[in-house]
């Protein structure tokens, strides 16, 4: 096995014992009543976590999948794909590759996607399907979804898909209450467990509108979760042991942790971070400290220059990681997650074994 370093960085995350062993519990059958305990446990608390009384889907598959599936389900005119890093690009490059007609709005990487955005693209009437990262990961920005909210809501016939991956189990977003039609993550990220499904909400509007898809395919069809999550169920078998996992992780979350202190702490680890690479000289990657993520810091190097590959290869006889830049960000970049179960002790741990390292 490889060494356990602690990973500080934006996926996967670290993932506790306790969780760990839960997902070691014996295999239980997808169609027998124990598996519909299982579900309808997860999912009541999935409502709570997203502010929403409609279903929450658990897909088996990574976040791409079910990207790739809302579009495929929503977009039956021109999609506009709002792009301010890697992720989003990323989106407009699968609705490309389905087939899908649409177009690109490119900010530059480190600027949010900021509300007249929305207004130029929706009232051409062009769309009725837009896709956005809430979380850049590649730039460490979070876009104001509750200003943006504000404009989608005039154009009810766009419908409003959202890569929250990095985001959410890490920072409070209602879906009901913005507006949302599709709002997704994989488990790899805030919810500190292992990669391999992905946790999606869909409104009322965006089922009635995956019922006149043309070419949606069969395994992110809406209508095939939505059959089976009427039983209880999944279309096809899940991760039975991911579902084991999320189940005593949504318990911790929920009535041990409890969201407001989930965010509290996000807020705190995220407002520690910022001004620990301040204090040393660095800036930070996003436009303005308001768009800063709360779950990843991306601290812009260029001013301070320290060698980043070097650091984590020191950070390893620490045991822990934290990212190089994105790509093209490689060194002039470097980030830092505090997403899920992290800890503000080790996040302390981790800041003071760095300054250690580079002498600050
Ligand atoms: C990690 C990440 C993804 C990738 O998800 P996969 O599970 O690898 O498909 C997508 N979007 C964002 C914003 C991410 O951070």
């Amino acid at each position: 096995m490889p060494i356990h370093k602690k990973l500080f960085i934006p996926g996967p995350s670290e993932v506790r014992t306790e969780n760990l062993l839960a997902m070691a519990a014996p295999q239980i059958g997808h169609r027998t009543p124990e598996f519909k305990v299982l579900y309808d446990q997860i999912q009541v608390n999935l409502q709570k976590l997203l502010y929403t009384k409609g279903p929450v889907f658990t897909v088996t598959s990574s976040a791409f999948g079910v990207m790739e599936g809302a579009v495929r389900n929503l977009c039956h005119k021109k999609c506009i794909n709002f792009s301010n890093g890697a992720f989003a690009k990323k989106w407009h490059n699968v609705t490309k590759a389905c087939g899908i007609d649409c177009d690109i709005h490119e900010v530059e990487w480190g600027k949010a996607i900021k509300p007249e955005m929305i207004e130029e693209r929706l009232s051409t009437g062009k769309y009725d399907c837009m896709t956005l990262v809430s979380n850049e990961t590649s730039t460490g920005v979070l876009s104001p979804l509750a200003e943006l909210a504000e404009i989608w809501k005039k154009y009810p016939d766009v419908s409003v898909c959202i890569d929250a991956v990095s985001a959410m189990a890490g920072t409070k977003i209602e879906f009901e209450a913005l507006g949302l039609d599709v709002l997704l993550a994989g488990l790899q990220k805030c919810f500190s467990l292992p990669s391999g499904l992905t946790i999606c909400a869909v409104s009322p509007k965006a089922l009635e509108k995956s019922k006149t898809a043309k070419n949606k395919g069969y395994y992110f069809d809406f209508l095939e979760y939505q059959k089976s999550h009427e039983k209880s169920n999944t279309p096809t078998t899940p991760a039975i042991p991911h579902l084991f996992g999320l189940k005593a992780q949504l318990d911790f979350i929920i009535d041990e942790e409890g969201l407001e202190n989930r965010w509290a702490r996000h807020e705190k680890m995220a407002t520690v971070v910022q001004d620990w690479a301040l204090e040393r000289g660095f800036s930070l990657f996003a436009e303005d400290r308001k768009y800063c993520s709360k779950t990843l810091t991306c601290i812009d190097n260029r001013a301070v220059k320290i060698n980043v590959a070097q650091l984590n290869v020191d950070l390893k006889k620490h045991y822990a990681m934290i990212s190089n830049g994105y790509k093209d960000l490689k060194e002039l970049t470097f980030r830092i997650a505090h997403m899920g179960d992290t800890t503000m002790i080790d996040i302390y741990g981790l800041l003071r074994v760095i300054d250690e390292i580079l002498g600050f």
